[in-house]
């Protein structure tokens, strides 16, 4: 497309911060947000004290972020173009997260390992199956554990009780196993007796396309987990789940629900939604393919579908907003604003390459308001206007979604 780079001049930076301070949320429906404009000639770190933002040039920056004010990022300089980075020190800075409704298109292409989040809730991407006879991997982090069965020791367990059905031994096809902490009289169950009490807990229901949410149940007397997979050394390369799940219909993807301490209301585990029949929703309502029932949700949060051979995550106007984490530096391109959040700050970023247009106030600024769709309006009119406006060569163009797609059904 752009045979030779341009070269970035200035970076214009729009930031907006909500009044209020709460669960590091940004309120996407406010109005009140604080306002600010920046042109960054080079290298610069933006941080925060209260609601006031401010961009400090490099040098200065490390002496006076440690003290009263949250470093938000850094904005670096190599090779002619303008990088977004997290601000220094990078362990301890605030995590930078992509503003989905601000995307091209409004959508964001998920990748294995993404890590979205929805009002205060996170979810990592752990499969994407397009296509083929590929099947959801259970395994959670700190699980997938496998409980081997021992042949060879079929005999000497002749004599041994499950602990479920009180019968001895194994049986054809239905081996005795030791899947958890528990010793002596209790130590062993039959595969079939155990995979029969997991069903009655775990609710799997046949939904359409074989969608359900799996979960690692522990044992009830000595609280491990269960394994995830049983193997046969009969068959070692083919482990077969502990729980019989249903066979998902592709194309599917498998998030985790990544659950803090604090959200003991939210449970652990895995949602595996087959997309072949629809388009997947996220959100607070009845209807939602996941259901998240919190504050910070709206009634339909946001949408997975896969369109195009890839699966796209949507915002649906919701009022704290879609966000997928940053997982490295980013460059900014001409042309290409990008939205950041960090807490209740949101940075609307745009490479300039034009000095002129750069430091050209921006007339919407002052603008006034009236909702959502009007503050991403003028978010985007702001990313845009400092590229040019109505310049012949068509930047700004690459956001699609300006006055023709808006507004959109606010929620609720
Ligand atoms: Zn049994
Ligand atoms: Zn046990």
């Amino acid at each position: 497309m752009h045979p030779v780079r341009v070269q970035a001049q200035a970076v214009r930076v729009v930031s907006s911060t909500w009044a209020r301070d709460s669960h590091d949320l940004f309120d996407f429906e406010a109005t009140d947000l604080h306002r600010k404009t920046f042109t960054a000639l080079k290298p610069a770190v933006c941080v925060r004290t209260g609601t006031d933002v401010q961009m400090l040039s490099d040098a200065l920056a490390a002496p006076r972020v440690n003290n009263m004010c949250d470093p938000l990022l850094r904005l670096a300089q190599k090779d002619g173009s303008f990088w977004v980075d997290r601000a220094p020190p990078q362990g301890s800075s605030k995590k930078l997260w992509l503003v989905v409704r601000d995307m091209p298109n409004g959508a964001h292409h998920l990748q294995q390992g993404d890590v979205i989040k929805l009002g205060r809730f996170k979810f990592r991407v752990r499969q994407l199956e397009g296509t083929g006879e590929m099947q959801p991997e259970l395994r959670l982090d700190d699980s997938g554990a496998v409980c081997r069965v021992n042949l060879d020791g079929e005999k000497e367990l002749a004599n041994t009780l499950c602990r479920i059905c009180l019968l001895e031994g194994p049986s054809e096809g239905d081996p005795l196993i030791a899947p958890c902490l528990c010793k002596g009289s209790i130590e062993y169950v039959h595969l079939g007796c155990l995979r029969h009490w997991i069903r009655g807990r775990l609710n799997l229901s046949d939904s359409s396309g074989g969608s359900y949410f799996f979960r690692p149940l522990p044992c009830e007397l000595c609280k491990a987990a269960y394994p995830t997979y049983v193997q046969n050394e009969a068959d070692p390369l083919q482990p077969m789940p502990l729980v019989e799940v249903p066979w998902t219909r592709p194309p599917f993807i498998v998030l985790e629900n990544m659950v803090r301490d604090s959200q003991q209301h939210a449970c652990r585990g895995l949602h595996v939604i087959s997309l072949a029949e629809k388009v997947l929703k996220l959100g607070r309502g009845h209807e939602s393919d996941v259901r998240i029932a919190d504050v910070s949700i709206s009634r339909c949060h946001a949408m997975i579908r896969f369109h195009q051979g890839h699966f796209q995550l949507e915002d649906n106007n919701s009022k704290f907003g879609t966000l997928v984490a940053m997982k490295k530096p980013r460059l900014l391109e001409p042309g290409q604003g990008v939205s950041i959040q960090m807490g209740r700050t949101v940075l609307s970023l745009s490479a300039q390459t034009d000095l002129e247009a750069a430091d050209a106030p921006a007339p919407l600024r002052h603008g006034t308001s009236s909702g959502a769709a009007d503050e991403r309006q003028l978010r985007l009119a702001l990313l845009n206007r400092g590229s040019g406006g109505a310049r012949p060569d068509g930047w700004g163009t690459e956001y699609p979604g300006d006055a023709a797609q808006l507004p959109r059904e606010a929620d609720e």
